[in-house]
């Protein structure tokens, strides 16, 4: 197994991600949620206390101006009753309906008088632009400023279309004043009739009574500094306003659809941007009788101050909210992947064969478990690899090296000496009548004395040597650095210590002997392994030969 076949990064969308953006939407939502709530609910308590306020005003506006118009009607009616009106208006109507020729100078001093009436009239009330005096089919008698010859004087003067209409249903006439721009002082048409001593219509006393009183009266309305109350035509043009009387340059009769929307929503409260480019909100109430409405304003950001600030300390508190959330998941994911990477790379470092890995165990949660149970599991994967590895190159019954992993051994060795012409030599063992002593002591005696001679190999063996069972009862000693002479003496001494030692089993003593072959590999030789245990094996014959438990050398040329 190797580290390719998990090398796709983690990275891609890991668990720190999911975690992070966990801990994010779990913040945002029911933050931003809560925020949006008490958004709202904040924003519709504050339209309610403005919506309060401003109608509460408009009222006390509209009342007053009721009453300014009622005190002007009143006036008016007072005037139209005087007796210099009646009395003279009634003599000129009966002059003029006769038609005779010596009338004419009667009639002259006739409207004389109601003329100096009139501009008496006017000259007290500086609100009634002109004072106007009409016959019963609407046509000017006379008027207060007749001897002037201004712009005035010469402006038409028209009643409204229904004005016969007005005075039967309500004994008076009120109507639109064509002021074309000209003047900057808005105005409106009153006219009460007339009457004569027996109660018929004699003609109108009209006037033109200037707004500004009815603004005058409102500016004592307007209490705080933060609304303004001004005068709004229908068509959406104003008239001045409370606060702003000194601002020159503020567009009174520009028309505005906005305002104009507002005129035909009486009393419902709206925001939009004023003639300033303000954010305003503003509420109107119709006057009665006239085309004019009051409207009042109230500065947008003084009035959802409140929520600016809540919203203000929502953004704040739900950054500082994704701030800490976002830390805490930060060390969260920390405190997880931290360890998952540990078991990651131990796991890895296992399936590439190395088994040496023992992680640190630093927290008793389930991912310290895991790593524990990992560190366990590595330890057994260990044993039962050291386990499997001694079964597989030691032989059961001696503890010698087995065949396969000698002939493993002694390949290398060759390979070796071709390399480098390190010299090694080679012993093959036979014991001596072995056969026998499986027949007269048993099998099992047979096992034991094949242990004993393991042990001696080892004993009298260096740590660089190896010793290893070839079959039966038949040995091959790989002597590591060393010569013929030197082998020939390591198995003459090792055959000596197996002839003089005795093995007891149920009380009785073996005694064996055994005989060695021994070969040294040389140039003139094949460098595989054939070659060099075929000449220990034919030394070997040799010593059977020659009477056994002996050791004999063998030289280059018995292979010949
Ligand atoms: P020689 O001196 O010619 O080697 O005579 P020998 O009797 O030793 O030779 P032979 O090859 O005829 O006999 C070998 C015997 O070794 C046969 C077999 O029963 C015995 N043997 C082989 N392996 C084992 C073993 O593992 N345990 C026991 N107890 N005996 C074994
Ligand atoms: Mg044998
Ligand atoms: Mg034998």
């Amino acid at each position: 197994m190797t580290m390719e076949k998990f090398d796709h990064k983690i990275t891609t969308f890991g668990i720190r991600n999911r975690i992070l953006i966990f801990a994010l939407v779990a913040t945002l939502i029911p933050s931003l949620g809560l925020g949006w709530a008490f958004y709202t609910q904040t924003q519709k308590l504050l339209q309610e206390n403005v919506e309060l306020e401003l109608h509460s005003i408009i009222n006390r506006a509209q009342r007053e101006a009721d009453l300014w118009f009622k005190e002007n009607t009143v006036n008016m009616r007072v005037f139209s009753n005087s007796f210099v009106i009646s009395e003279n208006l009634e003599q000129f109507t009966n002059l003029n309906q006769r038609q005779e020729s010596n009338t004419t100078e009667q009639m002259a001093t006739t409207i004389a008088i109601l003329s100096e009436y009139l501009m008496l009239v006017q000259s007290q009330f500086h609100e009634y632009k002109q004072l106007l005096l009409l016959d019963g089919t609407g046509k000017i008698i006379t008027k207060s400023n007749n001897n002037n010859n201004n712009n005035n004087n010469n402006t038409p003067f028209a009643l409204p279309d229904n004005w016969e209409e007005q005075l039967a249903q309500h004994k008076m006439i009120i109507g639109e004043t064509d002021t074309n721009g000209a003047s900057t002082e808005a105005t409106f048409l009153l006219a009460i009739p007339v009457y004569s001593h027996k109660q018929e219509i004699l003609g109108l006393l009209a006037t033109e009574v200037s707004l500004n009183g009815l603004q005058s009266v409102m500016k004592s309305v307007a209490i705080s500094q933060s609304t303004k109350l001004s005068l709004l035509h229908r068509d959406g043009s104003i008239l001045g306003s409370t606060i702003q009387a000194d601002t020159t340059e503020r567009p009174t009769h520009s028309k505005n659809n906005s305002l104009k929307k507002l005129y035909t929503n009486p009393m419902k409260l709206s925001t939009y941007i004023d003639g300033n480019d303000k954010k305003v909100v503003g509420v109107v109430a119709h006057l009665p009788h006239l085309s004019w409405g009051i409207l009042m304003e109230k500065d947008y950001d003084l009035v959802f101050a409140e929520v600016q600030k809540l919203k203000n300390i929502t953004l704040l508190i739900i950054a500082t909210l994704l701030a800490f959330t976002g830390i805490a998941a930060f060390f969260l994911s920390y405190s997880i992947l931290s360890p998952l990477k540990q078991l990651i790379k131990g796991a890895m470092q296992v399936a590439d064969g190395d088994l040496n890995v023992t992680l640190p165990v630093k927290n008793r949660d389930e991912l310290g478990f895991t790593i524990s149970v990992f560190n366990d599991m590595v330890v057994r994967l260990r044993k039962s690899h050291d386990e499997l590895e001694i079964l597989a190159t030691v032989d059961s019954l001696t503890g010698l090296t087995n065949r396969n992993h000698l002939m493993g051994t002694l390949a290398l060795h060759i390979k070796r000496y071709a390399r480098h012409r390190v010299p090694f030599s080679i012993l093959m063992a036979d014991l001596d009548h072995f056969k026998q002593v499986n027949d007269n002591y048993g099998h099992l005696a047979g096992d034991a004395v094949l242990r004993r001679v393991g042990k001696i190999f080892d004993e009298t063996l260096r740590s660089i040597d190896t010793a290893g069972r070839y079959g039966g009862e038949e040995f091959l000693i790989i002597l590591d650095s060393t010569g013929e002479q030197e082998a020939e003496q390591t198995a003459e001494r090792i055959r000596k210590t197996v002839e003089e030692s005795r093995i007891t089993r149920d009380g009785k003593t073996i005694q064996v002997t055994i005989s060695f072959g021994v070969a040294t590999i040389c140039d003139m030789m094949s460098m595989d392994d054939g070659q060099l245990i075929g000449m220990a094996d034919k030394a070997l014959y040799e010593a059977k030969q020659q009477g056994r438990n002996r050791t004999v050398v063998s030289s280059t040329q018995i292979s010949e």
